[in-house]
């Protein structure tokens, strides 16, 4: 790159959404101009993950899943492959009733830009992932190594791994998360996950196992002064209901409610026994049958804690970008995976049209185009998660009143998210380089 000319070999750190759709943007974007491209992603886990439950796709992230072959791949796994949502209701656990709802569709019943929502289970979703890249000749994904960082030097990017081997390549993108090494231990060690004080409790419950009716279409966010519970349903078959409370939860007691599978039997059980009663306790009396059988049932809960990455830390040095969480972690509030998504391609974008500019100006680039609109997200969902902490009698009726309020307000400017295409948005030229002005200026003067 810059004098060399593009990347020809890229190394991706970890195979989530950002990195498996960073990798199939840069192979679409660069192959026609880099016919030995090579990428590589180096994920730590051995194998996919299976945890994390189900997650909630935007009219964005399906458009944005849909250019990278991935939302066909959904397609074709049948009822596996998600639930379509029509819109999030919300209800209050107070009084079981409706006070509004997020629509994924407008007026006529059409999804925005063809596209409405989607609740997947993640393990589903990174089988649709892994199926496009083993489609993709020049990207190869390797388990098992887990970054522990990196240095550049000689034009090259060196990444170690914790097993002592090491990848040397053009370019690095790290997408490793947001607890990510290669910001932690490479470009930026001052910027440190945070935990938010707020965790998701999640269990996957069998539709036929809850014998009241569900009061809900496809999915629901359930609303309380002790937090919030959102219900929906993961399969085409409507077969089985993911559910995550989102709660206020202090950092010790993280440490108290932790799993570990070194534990022994009586201890899982301990863990599994609070959570439940935390459960009982925030929702045991909430006035939806329904809810009131889950959280009641034998359901096991799982403790999710959700972690940031604060705002206006450093995203790349030479031959090193963060890309997704790694980058900017932000309370999850149901799109951002849709920011992953459209880093990836927006970033490939860029990579493809500024080919034979330094690196340098590539990611000053990318910021550019980007840093505001992360910046926006990151702050509008602190604003909405700070509805689930704790709060008072009155606090919880207030919020249940504002809630139509704050809907309708921010309609336009959620539908307009919605229509975001990260494949259309006009990126600037590359400045002229200081030969060609030179050239240009001298055949300026030799006609005057
Ligand atoms: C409980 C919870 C619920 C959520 N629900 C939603 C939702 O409904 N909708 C939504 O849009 N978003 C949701 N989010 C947010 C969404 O999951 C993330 O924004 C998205 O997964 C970011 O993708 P990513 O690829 O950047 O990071 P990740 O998905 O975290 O992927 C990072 C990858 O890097 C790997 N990795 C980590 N460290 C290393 C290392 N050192 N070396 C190599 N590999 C490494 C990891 O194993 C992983 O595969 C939720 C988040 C949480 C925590």
């Amino acid at each position: 790159m810059g004098s060399s000319g593009p990347p020809h070999h890229i190394i991706v750190a970890g195979a989530g959404i950002a990195g498996i759709a960073c990798a199939l943007a840069l192979s679409r974007e660069l192959t026609p101009y880099v016919p030995d491209l090579k990428i590589t992603i180096f994920e730590r886990h051995d194998i996919l993950s299976t945890s994390g439950g189900a997650i909630n796709l935007t009219p964005v992230a399906q458009r944005h899943l849909a250019q990278l072959g991935v939302l066909d791949e959904l397609d074709r796994m049948g009822a596996e492959g998600g639930a379509e949502v029509d819109a999030i209701e919300l209800y209050s656990m107070r009084s079981g009733r409706s006070i509004g709802s997020i629509d994924f569709v407008d007026h006529r019943g059409n999804g925005y830009g063809g596209y409405k929502g989607r609740r997947v289970m993640r393990i589903v979703l990174s089988v649709a992932m892994m199926t496009m890249v083993e489609r993709t000749p020049n990207v190869d994904i390797i388990f098992g190594k887990k970054v522990v960082g990196g240095e550049e030097s000689e034009g090259k990017a060196v990444v170690h791994f914790s097993d002592g081997t090491e990848a040397v390549g053009d370019l690095v993108v790290g997408c490793d998360g947001v607890h990510s090494a290669v910001r932690s231990r490479w470009i930026d060690p001052d910027t440190p996950s945070q935990y938010t004080g707020m965790s998701f409790l999640q269990a996957n419950i069998l539709s036929k196992d809850i014998s009241s009716p569900v009061h809900f279409r496809s999915s629901a966010l359930n609303v309380s002064r002790h937090g919030s519970m959102l219900t929906s349903f993961c399969d085409l078959d409507r077969e089985q209901i993911f559910t995550a409370a989102i709660v206020q939860f202090s950092q010790e007691d993280l440490e108290y409610y932790r799993l570990e599978a070194s534990q022994d039997w009586a201890t899982q059980h301990q863990i599994r026994a609070a959570l439940r009663n935390e459960m009982q306790d925030r929702f045991g009396k909430c006035s939806i049958p329904c809810i009131r059988e889950m959280v009641n049932s034998k359901a096991d809960w799982m403790l999710y804690p959700v972690y940031q990455v604060r705002l206006g830390g450093r995203w790349y040095t030479n031959r090193v970008i963060l890309l997704g969480d790694a980058a900017h972690a932000m309370p999850p509030l149901d799109e951002s995976a849709a920011y992953a998504l459209d880093d990836a391609i927006l970033f490939a974008r860029i990579l493809a049209q500024y080919r034979s500019e330094p690196l340098a100006e590539v990611f000053d680039t990318y910021e550019r185009l980007r840093r505001d609109t992360i910046n926006r997200a990151f702050k509008e969902s602190h604003r909405m998660w700070d509805r689930n902490r704790d709060m008072s009698m009155l606090e919880g009726r207030l919020k249940e009143w504002m809630i139509p309020l704050s809907l309708r307000s921010r309609r336009d400017q959620r539908e307009a998210a919605w229509e975001f295409d990260a494949s259309k948005i006009s990126i600037p030229s590359p400045a002229p380089s200081e030969d060609l002005v030179s050239l240009h200026s001298f055949l300026k003067e030799q006609t005057m």
